[in-house]
């Protein structure tokens, strides 16, 4: 499986890729040093899709039925 060095993949539920430069996950308490690299995809979610994560917002159904 592909990983990124540069993140590091805390325990929270949702926006747990953290750059290498956070030492610490001020909501999990997870140290980057104790952690694992972060997998490519989460990473290239986390920067695509970086818009109200964790804020649970619902989604509304899509018209064009995308899923
Ligand atoms: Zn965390």
């Amino acid at each position: 499986m592909r990983t990124v060095p540069e993140f590091w993949d805390c325990n929270c539920p949702h926006q747990y890729v953290h750059p290498r430069a956070v030492a610490v996950c001020k909501r999990c308490d997870a140290r980057s040093q104790d952690q694992p690299d972060s997998r490519f995809t989460e990473v290239m979610r986390m920067l695509l899709g970086e818009k109200a994560i964790g804020e649970e917002e619902p989604t509304p159904p899509s018209p064009t039925g995308s899923e």
